[in-house]
């Protein structure tokens, strides 16, 4: 089982098992997108396109 939390708030967004999910925040809005390969949590999944809303700023590095 893989638990998905927001890369911004760390809000719990999901869980379950999956190859690729792509899911919206509803606390910050950020776009966080995983794949069931990357090491989760706490990894930054590669090639992850992260949006901030509300002020947001994502802590990790954008592209
Ligand atoms: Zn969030």
């Amino acid at each position: 089982m893989i638990e998905v939390r927001c890369n911004c708030c760390n809000k719990k967004l999901a869980e379950g098992e999956f190859v690729k999910l792509n899911i919206k925040c509803p606390r910050c809005r950020a776009m966080n997108c995983y794949v069931a390969t990357s090491p989760l949590p706490g990894g930054s999944p590669a090639g992850c396109r992260r949006q901030s809303g509300n002020g947001v700023t994502p802590t990790t590095k954008q592209e």
